[in-house]
């Protein structure tokens, strides 16, 4: 069984999909993760963001690797494990300049489809409902108001000891969701059979159960 979950940055798509394939004793597959990973090997190849064939040149020498140790993805780039190096502010927002591209897009497309045809999935992302996987048994669009997802990274950040700024993650936030929305190739939108969760107002468990229900149900 494939289900997918797309909606903007930070709306809790991550930590939701985690607990639910955990309940149903599924894989979780965060695509963004492999976006963040070619991002962060551009990054420190130094190579300009807005260069589409430097880009497209330097695919080849990129190897993106998913292993589950535990229920638990790791994201390898070139062998080494990346998994934590790539959630930083930075490396997102260059996933989000260059997940625009196409040869980006198809480098990962295989991969994931390869993924989804082998196992029972939750995968996240952007385009997932959409294009990756349009036949899956249950999609779900999960979204909540900018400055709720603005408040929870910011929390997070500064749990994690950080001294973040509000209004520049809500800009940022804003920033993605514009470039993620409006991009020419798999923009992210609601696919026509998703069922749309907005968690504004909801707790994570109250999502997390109204996705296992829905998984069951169609199961
Ligand atoms: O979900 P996350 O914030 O980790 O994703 C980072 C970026 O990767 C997003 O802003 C988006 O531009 C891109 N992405 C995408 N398609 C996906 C997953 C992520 O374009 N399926």
């Amino acid at each position: 069984m494939n289900i997918a979950i797309d909606g903007p940055a930070g709306a809790g798509k991550s930590t939701i999909a985690r607990l639910a394939a955990k309940e149903l004793d599924f894989i979780y597959v965060d695509t963004g993760a492999m976006y963040r990973a070619i991002a962060l090997y551009l990054l420190d190849s130094h190579i300009d963001l807005e260069d589409e064939k430097a880009i497209k040149d330097s695919l080849p020498a990129v190897n993106i690797n998913i292993l589950y140790t535990g229920g638990v993805q790791h994201v390898f780039l070139n062998l080494q494990d990346v998994s934590a190096e790539i959630r930083s502010e930075k490396v997102g927002n260059a996933a989000s300049k260059t997940s625009k591209l196409q040869c980006v897009r198809d480098k990962l497309l295989s991969l994931q489809r390869e993924i989804a045809a082998k196992n029972d999935v939750i995968m996240d992302g952007r385009d997932i409902g959409t294009n990756i996987l349009p036949n899956a048994e249950l999609k779900i669009y999960l979204t909540a108001s900018s400055d709720v997802r603005a408040k929870r990274r910011y929390d997070e950040l500064k749990l994690s000891g950080e001294w973040p700024d509000y209004e520049k993650i809500k800009k940022d936030i804003e920033a993605r969701d514009y470039a993620d929305m409006n991009r020419e190739i798999a923009p992210l939108k609601q696919a026509e059979d998703a069922v749309l969760i907005d968690s504004s107002e909801m707790s994570i468990s109250e999502v997390v159960d109204t996705i296992v229900d829905l998984a069951k149900e169609r199961r």
